[in-house]
Parts: structure tokens; sequence; C-alpha cells
């Protein structure tokens, strides 16, 4: 019997996926991460499914017992430290394809949203005030539209897009745009994306480059007010360069569903006092705030395990 360490909760079809394979699944989110890598010594583990409840950094990887693959409930990596598990052998599993049209779909409820102020509108409306006016919005036609990073989740942009006759521009130096298959994009560099974005969007991973990528000298780049959203990491952007901007009308709006004082987990902010940057975005209009649930949807839920349970069978060629 192979044996696999569920260290989060996770959406039940993977469990069920594995065990008609004969895999035998150790539910491990109440073990504290010593407890978890005793596990993976003392019983054979085959592999880990994580979400991420623990950072796998090198020290713990290197600590493990001899586990052939750690599953990443989801898209980003960043909590498991893929060169200290290649080093070993173990193979790292992630399901981006699982939750990227969520994260899409969500963009595009966030980007109407801000434009057409509905959630300022439908909080009026609760309190008796009915403003009209004061509520005229903005439309997506005719807008340009950057997507920072054409990976699964920019695409899927790009496709839902395509139907608001916008202009569409792309940034990311590392995929080579086919014109024939993604018609009316333009694959930028940063330079053009400055001068004409009225909107930009970002779907890339937190990496080294990236890691506060969007700061205060980025932001000073762009030559018109543009709307700005993040649903991809917390920490690509410095809150506190994009509160200055806010306030100084660089910034028309704001939609956040990720946060640079995200806990590791994604579960929480991290605790202690509030940031000064984070309390003004707390008070202000100009922003709309979700707690990291883009990728969350049932539909997803069910794709990730779906994905996983496959690429997993797939180490074994079952
Ligand atoms: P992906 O790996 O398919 O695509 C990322 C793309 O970003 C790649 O094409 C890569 O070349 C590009 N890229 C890397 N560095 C870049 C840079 N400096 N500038 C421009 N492009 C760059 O990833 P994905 O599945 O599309 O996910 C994108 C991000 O969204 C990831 O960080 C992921 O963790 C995050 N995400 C968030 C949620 C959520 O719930 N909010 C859910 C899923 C994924």
């Amino acid at each position: 019997m192979k044996r696999v360490l569920f260290a989060d909760t996770i959406h039940p079809e993977l469990e069920s996926i594995l065990s008609s394979k004969g895999f035998e699944c150790i539910h491990a989110w109440d073990m504290n991460l010593e407890e978890l890598i005793s596990a993976t010594i003392e019983k054979d583990i085959e592999g880990i499914v994580i979400r991420s409840r623990f950072k796998l950094s090198r020290s713990i990887i290197e600590q493990l017992g001899p586990i052939k693959f750690i599953a990443r409930f989801g898209s980003g990596m960043e909590n498991i430290d893929i060169e200290a598990a290649n080093k070993r052998n173990i193979n790292c599993l992630n399901a981006p394809e699982g939750n990227s049209n969520a994260v899409a779909e969500m963009t595009i409820g966030l980007l109407l949203n801000i434009l057409r102020n509905i959630q300022i509108a439908d909080q009026q409306v609760r309190g008796g005030v009915w403003l009209r006016e004061e509520n005229r919005g903005y439309e997506v036609e005719g807008k340009t539209i950057a997507i920072i990073g054409f990976g699964r989740t920019g695409k899927s942009l790009y496709y839902k897009l395509k139907g608001f006759n916008c202009n569409l521009m792309v940034y990311d130096p590392y995929v080579k745009i086919d014109p024939d298959q993604f018609s009316s994009i333009q694959q930028t560099e940063m330079n053009e994306i400055y001068e004409h974005a009225d909107i930009i969007s970002f779907h890339i991973p937190l990496t080294d480059e990236t890691n506060q990528m969007i700061n205060e000298t980025y932001l000073n780049k762009f030559k018109k007010p543009i709307w700005l959203l993040n649903t991809s990491r917390g920490k690509i952007l410095n809150t506190a360069a994009l509160a200055d901007k806010i306030k100084a009308k660089q910034i028309l709006g704001a939609c956040l569903d990720v946060f640079e004082y995200e806990s590791t987990s994604f579960e929480k902010l991290e605790s202690g006092s509030i940031p000064d940057p984070l309390k003004f975005l707390l008070s202000s209009n100009k922003v709309i705030l979700t707690p990291h649930i883009a990728g969350w949807t049932h539909e997803s839920n069910l794709k990730l395990s779906q994905i996983l349970a496959k690429k997993i069978l797939d180490l074994y060629n079952t």
C-alpha cells in the first residue's frame, strides 16, 4: 500500500481517486511540522499533499524521509524549495490548470466592480442613499488593458477580455506569443505599457525578480492614471507605493485579492498591528479587497483534485 500524507484538508475527490488506485491517504492536517517530518521517515510515505500550511524550505526538505513527490494543491510553488526537492529526486507537482479560469473570471468581476462603483453603490442603497451622478462609471470598451504575465491565467483573461472590444497589450519576456493563436493582442515591452495602459492586471509568480517589483519607481513610469489589479501574489506589490499613488490620484482604483502582509499560509493577514498603508487601503473607497479567493470556486476545487490525482498517478504509470 502506497501511503500519502495530506498536510492540509483537501477536497475529498483527491483522496477518493487515490484510494481507488490503492493509495492510503493519511490525514495529517493536525500534525505539526516535526510530526510531519517524522511521519515521512517512520511510516514509509510516498508523498505529501499540501496547500500552504507549511513552508517546505531546503532544511525541511533535507530532513524528510525518502519520499517520491510533493504535490501542491494549487498553483504557486513558493512555499516549496523545488531546487532542494529536485536534488533529492522528489517530484514537485502542482495544478495551476485547475484554478486559472477562476482567477480570470474573478479579475473580470473586480474590474467591472471598480469601474462601475458596484460595491460602493450597493452599500449606499442599503443605507438608504440613492446617488446616480456620483456613481457614473467607466466602460471597459476602448480602454487599453495590459496583462502582465501570459501564462495560464493571463491567457484565460485574454479570452474573456476579447469580447469587450478593448485594446489588449501583454508583457511577458519569457513567452513568445503566436499572433495566429492570439489575435488582437500586442506583445510589448513595458515602455509601451507605461505609455498607453489605462488598466493593468498582474498574473505573474512571486520570484526574486518579481518580489516588490511594483514599487514607486515602477508606478511613476505610467503616463496616464491607471486602474491596477493584483490577483497573483501580494509580495509583488509595495503597498505603501500603491497607497501613495492612490492619494496622488495617479492610481484611480485598485483591486487586490492578495496582500503583501498575508501570512505564508494565505489563511490570514500577518498578526500584529495593521501597517499604515494597509490602514489607508481599508479606509479608501478607491480599492476593492478580497481575501485571496480569486482561485477559490467549487469548480476549481474539484479540478485541482482531478488534475493533481492524474499527475500523481502518472508518476506510477497507473
Ligand atoms: P503561470 O506559471 O501559468 O504563468 C505565469 C507567467 O508569468 C509565465 O508565463 C511567466 O513567463 C510570466 N512571468 C514570470 N515573471 C515575469 C515577469 N517578471 N514579468 C512578466 N511576466 C512574467 O502561472 P498562472 O497559473 O497564470 O498564475 C499566475 C499567478 O497567479 C501565480 O503567482 C499564482 O500563484 C497566482 N494565483 C493566484 C490565485 C488566487 O487565488 N489569487 C490562484 C491561482 C494562481
